[in-house]
């Protein structure tokens, strides 16, 4: 996305030392971020993304030194994104990857500290705004970037068109016709989202971007992956260095909010048997998406400071483990508690009171009650 040699991956050039030549890297909404799903608030005010794009837009494949990109034809909004967080179309630019020398790690955006292998980045621009791309990248609201986590598992079909073009852009600096690619090919069928404020992942890390990570993920196979591995962060002089691992890792969230389209789903509580009162649904014991909680101050920052690129084998820093027990921890254990209670009693009330009423003694049967 920009050009610049100066910066890369590796322990010389890395992440964690871009500060110095791009100070707003150390700046108050940076990107990527770990997404703690029961921190992001649910807001119902969000909008369906309406994401239209044409196959007859897309123009070239290449191989930056960073990454491999597709960049698409952007003189009218056919090929765009609105709705969601997005006041107006935002044009698609280009879309590009992130991933890791293993499935262990390669995604920039990490969801309650769970990397995934890889990362789609579709880069938007608001040209309802701005004039140019160029403009619009340094603009507050000029560009929206939508994130498709990649896991490994089946093969992709469409995912196939674009691995194989990758023989023809190996090496850095080299680039091929691309032509007739449709990229909703690559989305995932659900598209909820959550939303934030923040910024490019690569230099100059402008604060620009209105970030929509999708939740659900589309899987390619390991082949395919491993295709992803065969390309060279090198020209074809220079000694070769496998293109792996070319993401920066979590940055601090500084207070920011994280939205989310939809409800938490999967919630702690298990509802008990037999009893309305602990019904999914009932307000009184349901809460799950009710009221969420505001996410706290991220004070690990464990991408400032650190040393990143010496733990780049793919293992990352540790992920989020708050020290505090969580709500939710408690209020299994509670759960738990009243199961068993529910279960003794079940257990012994037919006996016990079987046995009363042989003695002679007048039993009500709250089996009849449902309770
Ligand atoms: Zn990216």
């Amino acid at each position: 996305m920009t050009g610049h040699n100066c910066w890369g991956y590796s322990q010389k050039d890395g992440p964690s030392l871009w500060y110095k030549s791009y100070p707003i890297a150390q700046g108050s909404r940076q990107s990527p971020i770990d997404i703690i799903s029961m921190q992001a608030i649910y807001d119902p005010s969000l909008k369906p993304l309406n994401i239209s794009y044409e196959s007859d837009s897309s123009l070239g494949i290449s191989n930056n030194g960073h990454s491999v990109m597709v960049d698409f034809k952007d003189v009218d909004d056919k090929t765009a994104i609105s709705g969601g967080p997005l006041e107006n179309p935002y044009r698609l630019k280009q879309f590009h990857f992130h991933w890791g020398t293993s499935q262990k790690c390669g995604s920039e955006h990490t969801i309650n500290g769970k990397s995934f292998p890889c990362e789609l980045h579709l880069v938007h621009w608001n040209a309802k705004k701005y004039t140019t791309f160029g403009e619009a990248v340094a603009a507050p609201d000029g560009l929206a970037v939508m994130g498709v986590f990649l896991e490994v598992g089946e093969e992709h079909a469409t995912m196939n068109r674009l691995t194989d073009a990758f023989y023809m852009v190996k090496f850095k600096g080299t680039k091929a016709e691309f032509r007739s690619f449709n990229p909703s090919t690559l989305l995932p069928a659900g598209k909820k989202y959550w939303t934030y404020a923040g910024s490019l992942t690569t230099p100059p890390l402008h604060e620009s971007v209105t970030w929509i990570v999708l939740k659900e993920a589309i899987q390619i196979s390991e082949k395919q992956m491993e295709k992803f591995r065969s390309l060279l962060f090198t020209t074809e002089e220079d000694e070769k260095i496998p293109m792996v691992n070319n993401f920066r890792p979590p940055q601090p969230l500084k207070g920011r909010v994280v939205r989310a389209s939809f409800r938490k789903a999967g919630g702690h509580h298990q509802a008990l048997p037999f009893h309305p009162a602990f019904a999914e649904g009932n307000p009184a014991y349901d809460r799950r998406g009710g009221s969420p909680v505001r996410p706290s101050e991220d004070k690990r920052g464990r991408a400032e400071g650190g040393s990143y690129e010496s733990k780049r084998g793919c293992s990352l820093p540790a992920s989020p483990t708050p020290t505090k027990k969580k709500p939710a921890a408690r209020a299994k254990r509670v759960d738990t508690r009243l199961w068993r209670t529910w279960v003794l009693a079940r257990t012994w009330s037919f006996p016990c009171l079987q046995a009363l009423r042989s003695w002679g003694c007048w039993v009500f049967d709250f089996g009849k009650t449902g309770l």
